[in-house]
């Protein structure tokens, strides 16, 4: 049987109103009917089972039957930082892998080399994307996409992490091991930059915010590439992704 269907609600409460995008797509694209049982969600982490009572002209009543914890959420930490891309579906991809993932803060930047802008109706689209790919990996919470108009902003999102990663083209040799992130425990911040990549002064100025820069291998990856690669590596070394022996 299907795992039934799950909608995102601002607010849970004994009778749950359903409306908007989530209740037109229910309504009319499900055809969900009085009656229906599906799980809310409020990115608490909880999930609540409903079953649908009323159908409105422009929301859905719901009545809670029960709730229980999401056990799909990753135990650690992992905040997922990049430079926004030209390319809207690119951006798009990133995010909707990352939430797959695991990941539980998600940013998006702007750096010298950018040369993307970023909009209030393109975060929102991001924010919608991310909502989708966590009903669809079936976790409890959808990170909000947060977008910060510098570098220096986003590695400052993410100062109190206890390992910080800098993936960095041009860097030597990865300053910090990957498979030692396990048995140090904390929480741990991707950073991965644009098409343009990142200026000198940007890595060294992410160092001195305590960065570790990481290298990921001789070829130069895409942005996508690179983000999705790090974020499963650090997944898989911190046992998020079972235990692929
Ligand atoms: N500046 C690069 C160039 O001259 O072609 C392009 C940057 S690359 C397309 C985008 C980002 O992916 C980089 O800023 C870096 O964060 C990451 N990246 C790509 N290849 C990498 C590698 N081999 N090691 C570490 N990071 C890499």
């Amino acid at each position: 049987m299907s795992a039934l269907k799950r909608f995102f609600v601002e607010k849970i409460e004994e009778i749950t109103s359903l409306s908007g995008e989530e209740f037109e797509h229910a309504k009319n694209v499900l055809r969900l009917g009085v009656g229906a049982e599906v799980i809310l969600l409020d990115n608490s982490g909880k999930e609540y089972t409903a079953v649908v009572s009323a159908v409105e002209k422009k929301q859905m009543l719901l009545s809670i039957v029960r709730e229980e914890v999401g056990e799909r959420e990753a135990n650690a930490e992992v905040a997922l930082l990049f430079g926004y891309l030209k390319n809207a579906d690119k951006n798009e991809f990133i995010v909707q892998k990352a939430v797959e993932l695991g990941v539980k803060k998600i940013g998006v930047f702007s750096s010298e080399f950018s040369s993307a802008y970023m909009n209030a109706n393109k975060l929102e689209r991001l924010n919608k994307v991310a909502k989708e790919a966590s009903k669809q990996c079936l976790r409890a919470t959808a990170p909000e996409i947060v977008y910060y108009p510098t570098l220096q902003d986003a590695l400052c999102s993410v100062a109190d992490f206890e390992h910080k990663l800098f993936a960095c083209e041009f860097a030597q040799k990865s300053e910090k091991s990957v498979s030692d992130l396990s048995k140090s425990g904390g929480r741990v911040a991707l950073v991965v930059g644009s098409e343009g990549g990142f200026s000198r002064e940007e890595a060294e100025r992410a160092k001195e915010l305590g960065f570790s820069h990481i290298s990921l291998g001789k070829r130069i990856l895409r942005a996508e590439t690179a983000g999705i690669a790090l974020t499963s590596i650090v997944m898989f070394a911190l046992g998020e992704l079972g235990g692929v022996t």
